[in-house]
């Protein structure tokens, strides 16, 4: 990116420009949630200033025009994620939602004891907790496929795994706290093979490059909009419409009914029977206005910029020295998780925050992970496209100075 259009990108981030601790705020967990655009924060103020109504239900003006607005939303994440039909997009909560949909709806109709599901060893616990839920009620068995020291999937080892008894694999496109950008095409056709139906969690992907659910020909593709520079509290579930339709409901109540009576209920069709009650309208829409920003972009152009800042990061680590990087995949996102040798991660994260540089630190929800390699947790720094060259020598020299009093 040159250097002009990077500052027009981040002339539209406003929480970008501020001090933090009488320093300029250095932005780099992006992991945790990206910032806003104004185009997103001008939709949701446009929605609530005129706009705002309860939708699918008004036989008045503003209900009419929320509700074009909202499935206007969903037809736009169609076309982001590539979907066949906006019936495929259910709006949720978050990855977290998704995915819990998924394990307790499809789980509940189609697992059952001696069943086998799969996940990776370097699952956010979203997913991995939904699944030992549902094999706690069933009887099913949960095996993790292992992840190479370099923090890549075994892939041997998932091939071994794939017997007839595996009924559900769930893998995250791209780990949160390794980086690693996972071979999903090949895991879904393996897994295809032998009859049994991929989630992916593409709650780190999305932000860095279009996903085509159809060419990676993915069952169930679950991501949250605040990682994706939308608001919080909205995500999406994709899910292959005859999947979605041979699945129970997931809540009961209002919009996901057809006909309610004592002697018995009757449901709504596709997506609404998994949207019961009133949605995230707002969040809907600013999600939309999300997207259409990324493609007033070059995503390509945007990724590259992504790939330079992780290389330049690389480089610094090389310099400066006792840094141990916790995730070393040939395919990385813009992720750059590390330990710095003789630290504890929350250490270091206090003293960057008090140089204005926000990164996260811990377990990243990612216990097992963490457990691997053999550390309490790591630094992460996640890097966006509104990200500079500055910024990653802001970081570096920070750590130069936690170096000094830390050790
Ligand atoms: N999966 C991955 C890979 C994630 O990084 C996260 C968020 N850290 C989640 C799932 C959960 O997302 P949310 O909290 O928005 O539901």
């Amino acid at each position: 990116l040159s250097a002009e259009l990077l500052n027009a990108i981040r002339e539209q981030f406003p929480a970008l420009h501020q001090e933090v601790n009488c320093k300029p705020l250095v932005y780099l967990d992006n992991g945790a949630t990206t910032q806003k655009p104004k185009a997103v924060i001008d939709a949701l103020q446009r929605y609530y200033e005129h706009d705002n109504s309860n939708v699918h239900r008004g036989a008045h003006t503003l209900s009419d025009r929320a509700t074009e607005h909202f499935e206007n939303a969903r037809k736009t994440l169609q076309r982001f994620l590539n979907a066949k039909k906006a019936e495929e997009i259910v709006w949720t909560r978050g990855t977290t939602e998704s995915i819990n949909l998924v394990a307790a709806t499809w789980g509940r109709a189609f697992i059952k004891a001696g069943d086998r599901i799969l996940v990776s060893g370097m699952e956010h616990h979203s997913n991995i907790v939904p699944w030992q839920m549902l094999c706690e009620q069933t009887g099913a068995e949960l095996l993790p496929i292992p992840v190479l020291d370099n923090g890549e999937l075994d892939m041997d080892a998932y091939k071994s795994l794939l017997t007839p008894q595996v009924k559900f694999v769930s893998v995250v496109h791209v780990s949160n706290a390794l980086g690693t950008i996972n071979p999903v095409a090949d895991i879904i056709r393996m897994a295809h093979d032998v009859g049994a139906k991929v989630l992916v969690d593409g709650a780190q992907a999305v932000a860095h490059w279009n996903v085509d659910v159809q060419a990676l020909d993915a069952d169930f593709y679950a991501f949250s909009g605040h990682k994706l520079f939308g608001p919080t509290g909205i995500g999406v579930l994709y899910g292959k419409e005859a999947l979605l339709n041979a699945m129970p409901p997931y809540q009961g109540g209002g919009e996901m009914i057809e006909h309610v009576s004592f002697s018995k209920t009757t449901y709504n069709g596709l997506p609404y029977k998994f949207e019961a009650g009133t949605p995230n309208i707002a969040g809907a829409i600013g999600l939309a206005a999300a997207v259409d920003y990324l493609h007033s972009l070059d995503r390509v152009a945007l990724a590259a910029h992504e790939d330079a800042l992780l290389a330049h990061a690389n480089q610094r680590a090389a310099q400066i020295g006792g840094i141990r990087i916790i995730g070393n995949a040939r395919h990385k996102a813009s992720v750059f998780g590390f330990i710095l040798e003789g630290t504890h991660p929350a250490d270091v994260g206090t003293l960057l925050d008090q140089q204005g540089i926000a990164v996260r630190t811990g377990h990243h929800c990612a216990m097992p992970v963490m457990e691997q390699f053999k550390v309490p947790g790591t630094v992460r720094a996640s890097f966006s496209f509104y990200n500079t060259l500055d910024e990653v020598d802001a970081l570096f020299n920070g750590l130069e100075k936690a170096k000094l009093f830390l050790l």
